[in-house]
């Protein structure tokens, strides 16, 4: 074939690390202070036209010669054929949810991030529990003067000494302060999540609602009334998939890794994801894969 027929082969831009793809923004800043898509002029800069041998994933964080960036059909071929296919099929997914909700530069460059398989869970039996005393305190911050009994009753169902020091010292306050008040009225969202982890709420609402009040009521109907007798429920509680319940954990420990993200490089929040019901759900996930550990309800880490 004559040289001039061959058709220019098509080029995909993508990070050897972690397989991002460059949005066209302008996240590169030359050493003249310049900032502009590397990708338009093959990493020179336009303004001091210094060469770049290697160019900054706006993902991952890792460099790589800009000459890699550009992969053919069958370079990405292979790339899908690389690593264990499970965990592959759980990157795809998971940043495609991250990408519907707006955040479009964060991958997953280290697949064992994904893999669960040797994790160990709080006993479907410490969720329920934990279910019911969140919900029980989320009640109690709307029905101040029902504490004594709401005390009583979790101390004859036997789960009161699973009640965590806040919660105690806020069911005992004769006058809780209103911030704390305010802190707790997001336990709902936390026992929400328990609820859909153990099967009592069928869909996490999106992350973008401001109010879940539908939701809730359908949990709250699922749900024994105060007061009621727990034994028999508490005995019946099981997990979902629990492939679906990492991949919750993972997506809002995202989410909470790019709101602190936001504080230090100033950037706009490009997305309408709530982030204290983000926050919520990480936390009392990341709760709930501390089997054996025995975290602390107060303390729970949620460093990322
Ligand atoms: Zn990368
Ligand atoms: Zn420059």
């Amino acid at each position: 074939m004559p040289f001039w027929s061959r058709k220019k082969e098509e080029k995909i831009i993508q990070c050897s690390v972690c397989e991002w793809n460059p949005d066209g923004g302008k996240h590169w800043s030359c050493s003249c202070g310049y900032l502009w898509n590397t990708f338009e002029t093959k990493g020179k800069c336009p303004k001091c036209k210094t060469q770049w041998e290697d160019t900054r994933c706006i993902s991952c964080g890792q460099s790589t010669p800009h000459q890699d960036w550009y992969k053919t059909k069958e370079d990405l071929a292979r790339i899908e054929k690389n690593g264990n296919p499970i965990l592959r099929a759980k990157k795809k997914s998971l940043e495609s949810r991250l990408i519907n909700y707006g955040i479009r530069n964060s991958r997953v460059s280290y697949l064992p991030y994904l893999d669960h398989t040797n994790e160990k869970f709080q006993t479907a039996f410490d969720a329920g529990c934990r279910m019911i005393i969140l919900y029980a305190v989320s009640y109690a911050v709307h029905n101040l003067e029902k504490r004594p009994q709401i005390i009583a009753w979790l101390k004859a169902e036997n789960i009161w000494e699973k009640v965590s020091e806040n919660e105690k010292d806020f069911f005992n306050n004769p006058s809780p302060a209103e911030d704390l008040l305010m802190d707790l009225s997001w336990q709902i969202e936390a026992a929400l999540t328990l609820g859909w982890c153990l099967k009592k709420v069928e869909q996490l609402p999106s992350l973008e609602i401001e109010h879940n009040e539908k939701e809730i009521a359908a949990f709250q109907n699922k749900l024994p009334a105060i007061g009621d007798n727990l034994t028999l429920f508490l005995s019946n509680m099981e997990y979902r998939d629990k492939n679906e319940i990492y991949e919750e954990n993972l997506l809002n420990e995202l989410v909470t890794t790019y709101f602190r993200n936001l504080l230090f490089n100033g950037k706009e929040d490009e997305t309408q994801i709530n982030r204290f019901i983000s926050f919520e759900r990480h936390k009392t996930l990341n709760w709930l894969r501390t089997f054996m550990e025995s975290e602390d309800w107060d303390e729970i880490d949620t460093s990322t």
